[in-house]
């Protein structure tokens, strides 16, 4: 096979994934990233790895709920007043991408993605040593009512009719599985096959460190531009000069498109900005993350305490953390786990990069053959990232890839 000179632009756990999948094929491998590896919105997920996340955001009957995310701070999903002109583009093609039809299509399009993400990430975890990090012990969604279970009855069977196993339980067994949960869930399931990364900052080191040691290149650089040469771009513009490039993957998170858009590619991206508050001694041990249907977050028992991690907020990159989303989920903590210790609170705000439809953007340039897209995983960044690496190095290496790459292409906005 023939090998390159390939740089990543961007040292999140997707491009530090793809960084590792391109050194495994013997490429020699530059990765580039302004701060610290992994620092950005790949530290403070919820960390679930979900191979059945095949829902995407945007699901049939969304435009009937627009008002409350205009007018509540705190709902599980909420759009800032000011943000609303730049992301009405965006949320329109969002909304159109919740026609049924076209949820059957996306839900089909993510399963083989990310049906591998247990298997993905254990090639690189066994070569970096810390597969311990990661763990194969299912979660729970629980609801409080039936009428709140029943609302997300299309999510499940979306889930199932692809073949994710996901079994209806009770509130006996929500507590047999759960004895720290509060007594207030009426309803639940148990998806058997999923899991959770016990620290997702970790994982990203763990992975950059064996990516060094294996030879790996490391950049500090801010990417501001491309020099454009007659086949593709010739060299990266940085806050430290220019820095020659043969083949590039761009895999930088929300900030991707802006940087795509130089390369001649526009892709529709909106950060859904979550927030997590973790508790580092909260006195229970759950066995496993636990969803909670009526407000949507995840809480999950991470090898350095409890994180409680979720919601969405359109409002831009530069607007400042919204307390009253921090305090729901203190709030909603407290609903779930009365008995866990909520002292020495850390709380965090992030940026998942969202195209309208839920699909990542993966692929080769159309415009530059020597130009590669990794970004835009949106929710399941995470557990999209091994598989994303794996098939990009498919994809450099011209082998056929065991995923059909077309619903990721740059250009179907
Ligand atoms: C609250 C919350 C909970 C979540 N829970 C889950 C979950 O449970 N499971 C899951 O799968 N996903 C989850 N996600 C989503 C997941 O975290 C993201 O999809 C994922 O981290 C995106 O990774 P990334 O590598 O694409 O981006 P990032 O982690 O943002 O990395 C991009 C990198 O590019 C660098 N960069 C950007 N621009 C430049 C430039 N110009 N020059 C140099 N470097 C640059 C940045 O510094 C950054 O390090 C969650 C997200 C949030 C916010």
């Amino acid at each position: 096979m023939t090998t390159h000179d390939i740089t990543v632009i961007g040292a999140g756990i997707v491009g530090v994934a793809v960084a590792c999948y391109l050194q495994r094929d013997g490429h020699r491998v530059t990765l580039i990233d302004r701060g610290p590896p992994g620092e950005f919105t790949s530290k403070g997920n919820a960390g679930i790895l979900s191979p059945g996340s095949v829902v995407p955001l945007g699901m049939p009957g969304v435009l009937k709920k627009v008002p409350q995310w205009l007018t509540d701070p705190a709902a599980p999903l909420s759009i800032k007043w000011r943000r609303l002109p730049y992301a009405a583009p965006w949320l329109w093609r969002f909304i159109r991408a919740s026609r049924r039809a076209r949820v059957e299509e996306i839900a089909d399009a993510l399963r083989p993605l990310l049906g591998q993400t247990f298997e993905a990430y254990r090639t690189l975890t066994h070569a970096a040593g810390c597969a311990d990090l990661i763990n194969q012990s299912g979660y729970i969604a629980v609801y409080e009512s039936e009428a709140s279970f029943r609302g997300d009855a299309l999510a499940w069977s979306l889930r199932r009719d692809r073949g994710v196993r996901v079994e209806d339980i009770d509130a006996a067994r929500i507590r047999e599985l759960d004895p720290d949960l509060a007594p207030i869930y009426v309803r639940g399931v148990l998806l058997p096959e999923q899991g959770y990364v016990a620290n997702p900052l970790w994982l990203t080191q763990r992975l950059f460190k064996h990516f060094v040691e294996s030879g790996g290149r490391y950049e500090r650089r801010q990417v501001t531009g491309f020099e454009i040469g007659p086949d593709g771009p010739r060299a990266l513009d940085t806050d430290l000069g220019a820095l020659p490039v043969d083949r590039v993957v761009l895999a930088a998170g929300i900030f991707s498109a802006g940087l795509a858009a130089q390369l001649g590619t526009c892709v529709p991206l909106e950060s859904q900005r979550g927030y997590h508050v973790h508790f580092p001694e909260p006195g229970i041990s759950p066995r496993t993350p636990v969803m909670s249907g009526d407000y949507k977050f995840f809480t999950t028992p991470m090898a350095d305490g409890l994180r409680n991690a979720g919601t969405v907020e359109i409002a831009g990159l530069d607007a400042p953390p919204t307390q009253a989303r921090i305090d729901a989920l203190v709030r909603h903590t407290k609903r779930m786990y009365p008995g866990a210790r909520l002292d020495d609170m850390q709380t965090w705000m992030g940026h998942r990069p969202c195209t309208p439809d839920s699909l990542p953007v993966i692929g080769r340039s159309e415009r530059f053959a020597n130009v590669f897209f990794a970004f835009g995983h949106g929710h399941t960044g995470l557990c999209g990232a091994a598989p994303t690496g794996r098939l990009i190095a498919d994809l450099v290496a011209a082998r056929t890839p065991n995923i059909d790459p077309t619903p990721y292409r740059a250009t179907r906005f």
